[in-house]
């Protein structure tokens, strides 16, 4: 994948006009304006005509109703990913834990009979996660991705954010865009070597 480095212009020189922000003001205000009276003008004609979703063009969402697909890039709630077998494919080895900028993985590993470690405990603080997504990029195992989980993450109790291994085990099928993606970008492929 061939990687774009896109200069940035920092402090560009502005004319007075420029700098009185009255410009980007009515430039605002314009935007603004016309993806109001294009959502009006796509709303009535929907009421009016009894056309579907599928034929409007408005930005907005019904949500809860619909809800958005997240590009593929997004890094939503880290999961642990559940393989095929039904067992969790972490192994404890601890990685996650360490690279994880605020701490907030704790792990208690275990063998099985057949000398397999795994982890007995998996504590994620979803209050600390920041989402940076460095527990999937150090994991050897692919078994714990930033899914696409968004929504509904808020809570007024700190304790509900704190998610088990039961909370965080998704199966493999679920996570099949993602984990697509992981192997195809170009940093994962160098770490697959
Ligand atoms: S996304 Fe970042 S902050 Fe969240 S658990 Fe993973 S490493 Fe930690
Ligand atoms: S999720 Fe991955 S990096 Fe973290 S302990 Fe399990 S196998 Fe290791």
């Amino acid at each position: 994948m061939a990687i774009t480095i896109k200069k940035i212009e920092r402090g560009p020189k502005l004319t007075l006009w420029e700098r009185s922000f009255v410009p980007e003001i009515l430039r605002g205000m314009w935007i603004t304006s016309r993806h109001f009276f294009h959502n009006m003008k796509t709303l009535t004609q929907e009421f009016a005509l009894g056309g579907g979703r599928s034929k409007r063009s408005i930005m907005t969402l019904y949500y809860p109703e619909e809800r958005p697909v997240t590009p593929v890039a997004y890094r939503g709630r880290p999961v642990l990913v559940r393989g095929a077998n039904g067992l969790e494919k972490c192994v404890a080895c601890g990685l996650c834990e360490a690279a994880c900028p605020p701490h907030c993985i704790s792990i208690v590993g275990a063998e099985r009979d057949n000398g397999d470690r795994y982890p007995t405990t998996y504590t994620l603080d979803g209050a600390k996660c920041i989402f940076c997504g460095r527990c999937e990029e150090v994991c050897p195992k692919e078994a714990i991705v930033m899914s696409d989980d968004w929504a509904e993450l808020c809570t007024y109790d700190r304790g509900e954010m704190l998610y088990d291994k039961e909370r965080l085990l998704r199966p493999e099928a679920s996570l099949a865009r993602r984990l697509a993606f992981l192997r195809n970008n170009a940093f994962s492929k160098a770490r697959y070597q």
